[in-house]
């Protein structure tokens, strides 16, 4: 049903104790470690195209024993199960090891061209590296992980996939506010499939221990196996793969800002060597836009990882990186290029970005300042940022009318108090539009395919949730459904690009979350 041919652990030193006890893990890149079986697995949602990507046919996503392999009750032919052994800097600070937690690695499927994809299942239980927590996983974060992989992918922004959501049929207790009041939730597994889940993380431990023959290893068969294109004498080859990887973050992070995505925990440890977002956890979409809002609790008084620092915080990650690659080198300063090119990637991607949600062929220097003025517009008057954009395909160049953003704003005091100023921004935008010269209908279908109408809504994901807690799971096809084309109208699915509701304002899931997951 699936090939496997496993060069993580073929390749890398692992321990050879197979026990989940917790326990510092040295000169090891892995620990065997067995999925722990569920009771009653159940299989919720799957998405067709990664279970397509995976030669898995709809047989063979029907069939019983691919179910338990999900669940992690039994591992298939060419499967083994593995947790990956690394650190982290989190919320600034140095941590020390982490390590795959409550993910266990399956191995690596290899599909009919070729392409190689790690499948991994998050909440099959304690590995060495869950501390004292339970390994599971809650149905509500499994059910925004899976939702959020897939819209991500088919906004065009790179990401770990998810193949699988299942119901364990167990409980799993959390205590979601932190108040010491603990609940039995339902528990659930996720198998998430990327070509690698190589993490930042991964170089900083053997780093920080001072392992540097470790620390080679990894970086060889990290370009090796994941960056085909830059394999080499390794002291050549460091840092133009380094750059590489500066390139690709810089990439995913406008990614994000041009749709609006907040990941909430940008820690060390969880940001992908390939330039994938990764680890959905108190993650969240901004609604009245806000470069200050965070959905993670945990940070709300920081506010480290809010949506406008989100640039910034990716390249101290990559400082990190590079601080934990420099021991490798003999002139570590080299790694000074790959930061200018994560800053110069990040600037390029983000003004191309923005032409496009402007409707514009070409961004010009003062442009800069249009999406400034509109910023503090948007941010000042709490104007929904998915909305507005896609709203301003709609208006016209020659008499710009300002009704038509109406739907965009979430308050009509500040909408009056800020209608003089949306009404001259429009008009220097209006006058931007012409000198720009594209024809109106060409202008329409291209920022209708830079905007998108849809996207995973806090508070959608929050009711597809509650619905799933009391057994329908209705809503969570629905979304996977529309989030497949999020850049088309699909006009019967108005209810899906609604803006936040009134009552989710200040809801637990739609406005902010919690790490309990
Ligand atoms: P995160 O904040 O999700 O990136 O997780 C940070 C670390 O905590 C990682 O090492 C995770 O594997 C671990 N972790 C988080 N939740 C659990 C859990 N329920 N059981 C075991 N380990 C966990
Ligand atoms: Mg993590």
């Amino acid at each position: 049903m699936l090939n496997f041919d496993n060069r993580y652990l073929r390749e890398l030193p692992g321990e050879p104790l197979r026990s989940p006890l917790p326990r510092q893990v040295f000169g090891a890149l892995w620990s065997p470690v067995d999925p722990t079986p569920v009771a009653a697995p159940r299989l919720l949602a799957h998405s067709r195209e990664v279970a397509a990507a995976l030669d898995l046919d709809d047989e063979a996503m029907a069939s019983p024993a691919l179910l338990a392999a999900l669940a992690g009750n039994r591992l298939l032919p060419g499967m083994a199960g593995y947790a990956s052994c690394y650190g982290g800097h989190q919320f600034g600070q140095w941590a020390g090891q982490l390590g795959d937690g409550r993910a266990i690695l399956l191995g690596e499927a290899i599909n009919h061209r070729g392409e190689r994809y790690e499948l991994q299942l998050k909440g099959a239980g304690p590995t060495p590296y869950a501390r004292r927590a339970d390994g599971r996983a809650v149905l509500r974060s499994s059910i925004r992980e899976f939702l959020c992989s897939e819209a991500m992918h088919h906004l065009g922004v790179p990401t770990t996939r998810a193949l699988s959501l299942v119901g364990t049929g167990e409980t799993v207790v959390r205590d979601m506010f932190y108040d010491g009041h603990p609940v039995a939730e339902p528990g659930a597994v996720v198998c998430r499939v990327a070509p690698s889940f190589i993490r930042f993380g991964h170089f900083e431990l053997p780093a920080a221990r001072n392992d540097l023959g470790l620390l080679r290893q990894l970086v060889a068969f990290t370009i090796d196996r994941d960056f085909p294109g830059f394999a080499g004498d390794l002291a050549a080859t460091l840092v133009p793969w380094f750059t590489e990887v500066c390139e690709r973050t810089g990439r995913l992070i406008a990614h994000w800002m041009r749709v609006g995505f907040v990941h909430g925990v940008m820690n060390t440890d969880n940001m992908s060597i390939l330039g994938l977002t990764i680890d959905y956890g108190p993650y969240g979409w901004v609604d009245n836009f806000d470069p200050g809002w965070t959905p993670n609790t945990t940070d709300a008084s920081s506010r480290r990882y809010c949506f406008a620092r989100q640039p910034a915080i990716a390249r101290w990650n990559l400082e990190r990186l590079a601080d934990a690659l420099a021991p490798l080198l003999p002139r570590p300063a080299e790694l000074a290029d790959g930061l200018e090119r994560y800053d110069e990637t990040y600037a390029a991607d983000f003004c191309t970005a923005y032409a496009a949600k402007l409707g514009l062929r070409e961004w010009r220097h003062d442009d800069a300042e249009l999406l400034e003025d509109l910023f503090a517009l948007m941010h000042a008057a709490e104007i929904d940022m998915t909305g507005f954009f896609r709203a301003l395909a709609l208006l016209d160049s020659e008499r710009p009318q300002p009704q038509a953003l109406d739907d965009a704003f979430y308050r009509a005091d500040l909408r009056q108090r800020h209608a003089a100023r949306l009404e001259r921004w429009l008009q220097r935008y209006a006058a931007r539009l012409r000198l720009d010269g594209q024809p109106p209908e060409r202008r329409l279908a291209a920022m209708n395919a830079a905007n998108p109408r849809f996207v995973l809504r806090n508070y959608l994901a929050q009711q597809a949730i509650d619905r799933a807690e009391q057994g329908d799971m209705q809503m969570i096809h629905q979304l996977l459904e529309v989030l497949r084309r999020p850049y088309d109208e699909q006009p019967g699915c108005a209810a899906f690009s609604a803006r936040r509701p009134d009552w989710a304002r200040h809801r637990a899931g739609c406005s902010m979350l919690s790490c309990s997951s």
